[in-house]
Parts: structure tokens; sequence; C-alpha cells
């Protein structure tokens, strides 16, 4: 059952690395909470708490804003590595 789950570790990443403050700038740090369709991963999908799935939910929404991440994604600009040519 458990090597089926895409996402079977249930812990906060931004625990881990004692995350305090997230960059809206810095979207290689917002790509664990991204789908490959640049959707908010949910939580009970990503394991991240509380306090910092509201706080990447809110840098997310900003850098959409910003225009660094794309609001929506057609069928033709989904990739497999959605991140690589941001780089
Ligand atoms: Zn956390």
């Amino acid at each position: 059952m458990s090597e089926r789950r895409k996402y079977k570790k249930r812990y906060c990443k931004y625990c881990e690395s004692k995350v305090d403050f997230m960059d809206y700038k810095d979207v290689g740090a917002l790509r664990f909470s991204l789908s490959e369709r640049y959707k908010i991963m949910p939580r009970r999908l990503t394991g991240n708490c509380k306090r910092h799935q509201d706080m990447i939910s809110a840098v997310i929404k900003r850098a959409r804003a910003a225009a660094l991440v794309p609001y929506t994604v057609t069928r033709k600009t989904v990739v497999s590595a959605p991140f690589e040519n941001l780089k």
C-alpha cells in the first residue's frame, strides 16, 4: 500500500530545514509545494504543517502576481520538469 502512494513521507519539509521566511523570488524553494501544472499542492499530500502551508500559499500567490509562477498551464506548456526553464 505504501509503495503505491506518491508522497509517502508525511513530514513538513520546511520544518525539517527550519524555514522561517520564504522568498517569493526563490522559485526553486516553492517547487516542493507546486504540482507539475503549477497548482499548490494540498497539505494532505505534501505533509506540510499548517503554518508552513499558509506561508507557502501566500508566497506562491505573490510569485504568481509577480509572474514568476504561471497561474494556468495549457496542455502545450505542461512539461515533466516544470522548473527547468526557470533556472
Ligand atoms: Zn512546517
